[in-house]
């Protein structure tokens, strides 16, 4: 047996910490912001019932089919791995949208799908475009893969803007993150503007459009299906949905992708860990699915609230960007952390915005009729105490 001779060496060794060995990327890389912590303002507002505008949920819950559903499957579903294809989910998306289940991939939310995009698209230096103000996870995933972030902001009217847009989309990017409604925005993007983007979009990019609020801006006939727009398009793209907003199953985490070929699929399933989404997931997804009259019904509540408590806060003089999803963002006289405070305090939790030159702005799911005038009163009462 020979051994190697250890050469001894004059290089001071530094010792090894956790923190020395986290990626440059990481550690520069902002965190997501969930909102305020429902138990620490229920602790510091004293009140019963915590009412929770932060993260954009469904006051009306899922459709007691998914109860069923999971109660059903629940026993064998504990101890055993769950399907790692998902195929009756997949299979029954893909058949109410008429794609084959093939082109269908399921994550453990949308957000899921954001970020095995990024880690099956992204090299260090690419570019990636998306819009501001905007979903943070469109920005924390590209940058987790050394990517650049390049975010086009919107117009003064909170519109798309197409000449920004124009000129991001010439720069070459490889991936672009477009919500449609847009989060915080609640900005609904029309055929026009939608059309301009995969129009500009390079071939050589993957276009991602990210429908997670489709349902609530759906009623609208000027809201484009992404699905449709793109079906017939040559160039790789994939549409994002998910069953955490109109469905109510957010605590449930699944979300699903539409994808423009299969060996996109194929290419996250490489990525993604095996059991992504578990089987209470899927069978919950499954029922959820099947009850149209529930998704009909919380649609039609939140639509008829989103215009009832618009036109409450205008009145009250705050200004309100016109909402096709199921939250508003709304511009107060004041820092949104302040805003937020006060409201916490009164029990209601919003989300306080911190992009920049949106650090007046907050951004609140809607809820109950209830909920929603209890919002409104405590809102406009500190607004007007805090104008004094
Ligand atoms: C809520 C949301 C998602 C992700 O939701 P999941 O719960 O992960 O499915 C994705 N994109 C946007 C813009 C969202 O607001």
């Amino acid at each position: 047996m020979s051994t190697v001779p250890i050469k001894a060496g004059t290089d001071v060794i530094e010792p090894v910490t956790a923190a020395s060995l986290v990626r440059r990327e990481v550690v520069s890389l902002p965190a997501y912001d969930p909102g305020a912590d429902t138990d620490e303002v229920a602790a510091l507002s004293g009140v019963a019932r915590v009412v929770k505008l932060s993260n954009n949920e469904s006051p009306f819950g899922a459709s007691p089919a998914v109860a069923e559903a999971v109660r059903l499957r629940v026993d064998d579903s504990l101890s055993r791995y769950p399907d790692p294809t998902g195929k009756r989910l997949a299979e029954a998306i893909g058949k109410s949208l008429a794609v084959p289940a093939g082109r269908i991939v399921l994550g453990n939310g949308s957000e899921n799908i954001l970020e095995l995009l990024c880690q099956a698209v992204l090299d260090p230096g690419d570019l990636v475009t998306t819009q501001a103000p905007g979903f943070s996870l469109h920005e924390i995933f590209p940058r987790m893969m050394g990517a650049r972030v390049e975010k086009v902001p919107v117009t003064a009217e909170f519109g798309f803007d197409a000449i920004a847009w124009r000129d991001a989309l010439a720069a070459g990017p490889k991936l672009v993150f477009l919500a449609n409604p847009c989060n915080p925005t609640g900005a609904m993007l029309g055929a026009g503007e939608l059309g301009r983007v995969v129009a500009g979009t390079p071939k050589s990019a993957l276009l991602v459009l990210d429908e997670a609020y489709c349902e609530f801006a759906r009623p609208n006939p000027d809201y484009p299906d992404g699905l449709e727009v793109l079906r017939g398009q040559d160039r790789p793209w994939i549409v994002l949905r998910t069953f955490s907003k109109a469905y109510g199953l957010a605590g449930v985490r699944v979300g699903y992708g539409i994808a423009s070929d299969a060996a996109l699929v194929q290419a996250l399933d490489r990525v993604r860990t095996p059991y992504n989404v578990n089987q209470l997931a899927q069978d919950a997804a499954i029922a959820a699915l099947g009850d149209h009259a529930h998704l009909a019904e919380t649609v039609r509540r939140t639509g008829l609230e989103i215009a009832r408590v618009t036109k409450l806060l205008r009145g009250a003089g705050l200004r309100v960007v016109p909402s096709s999803a199921n939250f508003l963002f709304i511009e107060t006289d004041h820092r949104s952390d302040w805003v937020a405070e006060a409201l916490h305090r009164a029990g209601i939790v919003v989300k306080a915005w911190r992009e920049p030159g949106y650090e007046n702005f907050i951004r609140a799911s809607l809820s109950t009729p209830e909920d929603n005038d209890l919002f409104v009163l405590c809102l406009t009462e500190i607004c007007a105490k805090g104008a004094r």
